[in-house]
C-alpha cells in the first residue's frame, strides 16, 4: 500500500503525546509507538508502554510486534528537541515499516520530521 500521508488528527495526537509523556517527577521522557495505515493514510498509533530509550524500545517492540499488514512505520519523541534519528533509531527503523516520525518540543505543528529507513528526511503530507 502506498502511503499518501498522515491524518491531521493523528499528528495532533502524536504532538500531544510528546508534550505530555512524563515520568513520575514530571520530566519529559520519550514515548514510542507503531504507526498503522488504512487506505494509504497513517491514522493510528499503537503505543509501546514503558519505553524510555531507543535501545530499550527496540527490544520491547520486537516482543510486542502486532501481526499486522497495516504497519506503516514508527513514531517516537526526542525530548531533547533534536529532530534527527540516532544510530540506535536507524537500527530500529530497519526492522519495521517505511515511515518513521520523530516529534520534539515545543510540539507545535512544525516540530516533527518524517524519515525513511535509511534516515533520509521524507516529505509526508498532512491530510484533513
Ligand atoms: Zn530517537
Amino acid at each position: 500500500m502506498k502511503i499518501r500521508g498522515i491524518s491531521r488528527e493523528l499528528l495532533d495526537g502524536l504532538l500531544y503525546l510528546g508534550e505530555h509523556t512524563r515520568d513520575d517527577a514530571g520530566t519529559p521522557v520519550e514515548f514510542a509507538g507503531i504507526l498503522r495505515e488504512e487506505g494509504g493514510v497513517i491514522q493510528d498509533v499503537c503505543l509501546l508502554p514503558g519505553t524510555t530509550s531507543g535501545e530499550n524500545y527496540a527490544s520491547l517492540f520486537l516482543d510486542m510486534m502486532p501481526l499486522d499488514t497495516h504497519i506503516a512505520g514508527s513514531v517516537h519523541s526526542h525530548p531533547n528537541g533534536v529532530l534527527s534519528p540516532s544510530d540506535a533509531d536507524l537500527r530500529f527503523f530497519s526492522r519495521v515499516g517505511r515511515y518513521h516520525i520523530i516529534v520534539g518540543p515545543p510540539y507545535s505543528e512544525r516540530r516533527w520530521g518524517c524519515f525513511l529507513v535509511n534516515g533520509t528526511p521524507c516529505d509526508l503530507g498532512v491530510i484533513g
